[in-house]
């Protein structure tokens, strides 16, 4: 009895601690409902009403800044200022066109599905533009699942020979350089170059006209910076010879990600102030805190302010590297500026001037000569050219990423993007994006530095190089060639020491922020768009003090698979 008295004691106490637990939850639930919260986060009851964001510029730093302010911030769109000193948005992620002229994509943009987390963390709560049940991101996978790229042509030679780069070509020395730099500290690569780490023969593999190329480095760039990149993506190591692992957009990512995303921002009611450039900032003395007061700006040649209020932001994109850059056409060579006439660098340069934590922009911005290439989209009106690669390479448009030439005097590399590759492209036009590393230099074919040449000598140059010449004039005529110079495209991999690129939201700032490729943040890659996306994400979530973080870097190596294949691949 007494055992069963205290049983049921035991049994009654257990019941009793579940009913108040029910009760408890029930009670909880009911309040949530009648408050119309989730009971989640403390944030979510938190007003932003009264908080403005000023956003300087509007590439896809700044967009999805904006994203990230109304959907984890709750600030209300119609408070959010984009101030953009172009006419159009998206900055360097652009593509733009006429059928009735031709089309201009500054850069094609290959993407990886492990690595851009915070980027696809955001689109999928982006609707798609043609079926708003759907996410961009839906798409971008959808798209990617139907067309895999597998190229069969990556490296070729000057004969247009198709190099077999399944092999790496490394020395004994490279491999110890290589395997040195993966357990060197940053701080060990300190701001050496490239090439004071690896010998010459390391500039001469298979394995650096792929990675180089993929990335866009040049010898001379930063250690650290390539090191980040070997780290990053160590998964794609082993297949850089078919590009497998590239992930495209199923148009250009103007189309497919900057559309979607601004109607998405205008809907919100997110404010766009065009044509205002930021030249300054004024800030409230303080021993340990910095604050912004006033934000100046030239719109239509006319002076600004804004005066921003206690509980107002402002997130800055710092630099960019596609600043002062011009277009050429079929019969001019674009011209080169270097007296930073965009204000992108002298924005950076004058905040940082009396801020020592806002970084070096010097760094970046001050090196012209090795930071500089130029790109060129080919407007086809005939699908010739494009049958053409299809019978030699074995690829479909789309399938094939990068074609390299790798003993090219301006180092010249094309991409066949899946056509149509604008959203308002017609079907009997086509459009090929192609770059050179090395401007300076003189063609093999056409005698004059790249940087020097029109579109019409740039389409001669490659189509030697592909062996075209005899349709040469058949390819010329129903083409239009757009060189682009872009004076700081890779200014993101001069070399840097640590504090050159200031934090997100700089020690003391109280409502500050940098984003965008020159801001730190740590372990990741500069001259993506998950860069971007990241420094974006970390300026909100730090700025409005919310308890989340951007989602967390993918570490290759450290799953043993993808090490096993990474020291395999070392050896092939
Ligand atoms: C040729 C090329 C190839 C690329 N390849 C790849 C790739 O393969 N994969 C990949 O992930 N990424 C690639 N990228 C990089 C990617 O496009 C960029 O990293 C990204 O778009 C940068 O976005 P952002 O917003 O940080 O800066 P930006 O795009 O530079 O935008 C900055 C914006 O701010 C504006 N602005 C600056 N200062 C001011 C001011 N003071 N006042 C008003 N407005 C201002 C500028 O006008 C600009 O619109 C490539 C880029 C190029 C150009």
């Amino acid at each position: 009895m007494i055992t069963r008295k205290k049983g049921c004691t035991a049994g009654v106490s257990v019941a009793g601690i579940a009913v108040k637990y029910l009760f408890s939850i029930m009670l909880i639930s009911a309040v949530a409902l009648f408050t119309g919260c989730s009971g989640n986060s403390a944030e979510e009851n938190v007003s932003r009403d009264n908080t403005h964001a000023y956003i300087v510029g509007g590439g896809i730093a700044g967009l999805t800044a904006a994203a990230f302010l109304i959907r984890d911030g709750k600030v209300p769109g119609k408070n959010i200022h984009v101030l953009e000193e172009m006419k159009i948005t998206g900055g360097a992620l652009d593509g733009i066109g006429d059928p009735k002229k031709y089309y201009v994509i500054r850069g094609g943009r290959m993407m990886n599905l492990p690595t851009y987390e915070t980027t696809w963390e955001l689109f999928q709560d982006i609707p798609s533009l043609t079926d708003p049940n759907r996410s961009v991101m839906d798409e971008i996978k959808d798209f990617n699942n139907k067309v895999k790229t597998n190229s069969q042509a990556r490296v070729v030679d000057k004969d247009r020979n198709i190099q077999d780069v399944s092999r790496m070509n490394f020395s004994w020395r490279d491999r110890w350089d290589m395997m040195r730099l993966g357990i060197m500290s940053e701080e060990a690569c300190g701001d050496k170059r490239i090439n004071e780490h690896f010998s010459p023969h390391f500039f001469k593999t298979s394995f650096w006209y792929m990675w180089s190329t993929t990335f866009a480095f040049q010898p001379w760039h930063s250690l650290l910076e390539f090191k980040r990149y070997n780290d990053r993506f160590i998964h794609e190591f082993p297949r850089i010879n078919t590009l497998e692992g590239v992930a495209r957009t199923p148009y250009n990512q103007y189309d497919s990600m900057v559309l979607p995303l601004l109607k998405w921002l205008k809907e919100k009611g997110v404010n766009f102030e065009m044509g205002t450039k930021v030249t300054n900032m004024d800030f409230k003395k303080g021993i340990k805190e910095t604050t912004v007061e006033k934000i100046h700006y030239l719109r239509d040649g006319k002076e600004g302010s804004i005066t921003l209020g206690k509980d107002d932001i402002t997130i800055v994109t710092n630099g960019s590297m596609t600043a002062d850059s011009t277009l050429g056409s079929m019969t001019s060579a674009p011209k080169l500026i270097t007296n930073q006439q965009d204000g992108a660098w002298s924005l950076w340069k004058n905040l940082a001037k009396e801020h020592s934590e806002f970084g070096n922009p010097s760094k970046f911005a001050d090196h012209v000569d090795e930071s500089k290439w130029e790109s060129f989209t080919v407007t086809l009106r005939d699908p010739l050219f494009l049958q053409k690669m299809k019978d030699w390479t074995g690829n479909d448009p789309g399938t094939g990423a990068l074609v390299t030439f790798k003993d090219s005097n301006w180092y010249m590399s094309i991409v066949i993007a899946r056509q149509p590759h604008f959203i308002n492209q017609p079907e009997n036009i086509k459009v090929i994006w192609g770059y050179g590393l090395f401007p300076d230099q003189v063609g093999n074919y056409v005698k004059k530095k790249m940087s020097d040449c029109t579109g019409e000598e740039i389409l001669t140059e490659l189509c030697y190089h592909l062996k075209f010449e005899k349709d040469l004039a058949a390819i010329k005529k129903s083409a239009i060639v757009i060189p682009c110079m872009m004076p700081y495209i890779t200014a993101q991999f001069e070399m840097r020491k640590p504090g050159d690129r200031p934090e997100v939201v700089p020690a003391g700032s109280t409502n500050l922020a940098f984003i965008g490729q020159f801001a730190e943040i740590p372990e990741d890659t500069v001259f993506t768009v998950e860069y971007s996306a990241r420094t974006a994400a970390t300026a909100v979530y730090t700025l409005l003090n919310i308890d989340k973080e951007p989602p967390p870097i993918y570490k290759g190596k450290h799953h043993i698979g993808v090490l096993w294949d990474a020291a395999v691949t070392l050896f092939r």
